[in-house]
């Protein structure tokens, strides 16, 4: 008999655990294609899932660094843009992007206000299978492990693309803090695009891993006389700040030289505050950065690709998902459910 229903990770209410449920497995509409998913990366944005931020319905299956293998075309996909068996992934930009707003003719299809979000506006890659449009997709480049290309579908994306487009002149000093899920590849990143890198976390635990994964130079920021420190490498235009809180935000803006960019890549809580003296007198500036479509995806994975950037990850099974999500603070890297 064959089989039509399938196991899933879900939030089956606001606010709640994953559990894991059975649903039918799902029927690819026009222009959608169902995935048997083999991978999906852990992220802190399932808490917008979670949490029904975006207005989500429940019960809701998250995951939107996603790789599997095409299972079925929906109707007027065509076969000369995808076919079953190839592999493809979905990160947080779903598809769906208007084409005709002021954002998509700026080419910001990610900022489109009709775009969809992947384990958001429909169920994502905490599953078995999962559907999703073709607009969503990124061809996973050959020779690519499908598990450990999953986390460069937002983790790496995200740095990567964030950071090219600051405009930073090549060669130049740059830092990174927070050595983990992100933080491994930015050091990564930078490194192989051309620029010095300061890796820069609490303590000393992540000197040697940080200067395995290119680092020029390793700054411990417990230190009280940490920016002294950074100030005495040279002029750094750019700091990554993969894990930033309310409180860093000061020393690192001091830790920048002229021109300097501070680029927040991940949300927190509290209101920051910041010396608007320190920013007019080095022209210093803060930016955030969301991630990218599935474009930047592209651009990411055929980057690590040929640059041989090397995810970290652990690996969990569907069954213990939510153990994955709850614990993604504590890991060292990027937890990844792997399905296959
Ligand atoms: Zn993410
Ligand atoms: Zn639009």
């Amino acid at each position: 008999m064959t089989k039509t229903t399938m196991k899933a990770a879900a939030f089956k209410e606001k606010n709640g655990k994953l559990e894991i449920i059975e649903l039918p497995i799902p029927e690819p509409v026009q222009g959608w294609v169902r995935i048997k998913v083999h991978a999906c990366g852990v992220c802190q944005g399932e808490n917008v899932c979670k949490f029904g931020s975006m207005g989500n319905t429940f019960p809701r299956v998250p995951g939107h660094e996603v790789v599997g293998e095409i299972d079925k075309l929906g109707d007027g996909v065509n076969n000369e843009d995808y076919n079953v068996g190839e592999f493809v992934g979905i990160g947080w930009f779903g598809g769906n992007h208007c084409g005709k707003c002021e954002t998509c003719l700026e080419d910001e299809w990610a900022h489109c206000k009709k775009t969809y979000t992947c384990g958001v506006t429909y169920d994502g890659g905490y599953a078995e299978y999962m559907v999703a449009p073709i607009s969503a997709l990124v061809k996973i480049p050959k020779g690519m492990d499908p598990i450990e290309s999953a986390p460069l579908l937002c983790a790496g994306l995200t740095v990567y693309n964030s950071f090219r487009n600051q405009n930073i002149k090549a060669g130049s000093l740059v830092g990174v803090t927070g050595i983990g899920g992100l933080g491994h590849y930015a050091i990564q990143f930078c490194k192989k695009m051309g620029y010095q890198v300061i890796a820069m976390s609490s303590g000393n635990s992540k000197e040697k891993l940080s200067k395995e994964l290119g680092a020029d130079y390793y700054i411990d920021m417990s230190k009280d006389n940490y920016i002294k420190e950074i100030q005495s490498i040279g002029s750094v235009k750019c700091i990554l700040a993969t894990a930033p809180t309310a409180s860093t935000v000061q020393g690192l803006l001091e830790s920048l030289g002229v021109k300097g960019k501070l680029v927040i890549l991940a949300a927190f809580h509290e209101p920051f505050n910041a010396n608007s003296l320190t920013m007019i007198s080095g022209d210093k500036s803060i930016v955030g950065w969301a991630s990218g479509d599935s474009r930047d995806s592209t651009d990411t994975l055929h980057f690590a690709r040929n640059n041989n950037i090397k995810s970290m990850i652990n690996t969990f099974p569907l069954e213990k998902a939510n153990e994955a999500f709850e614990n993604i603070n504590q890991a060292r890297f990027r937890n990844v459910i792997k399905l296959v």
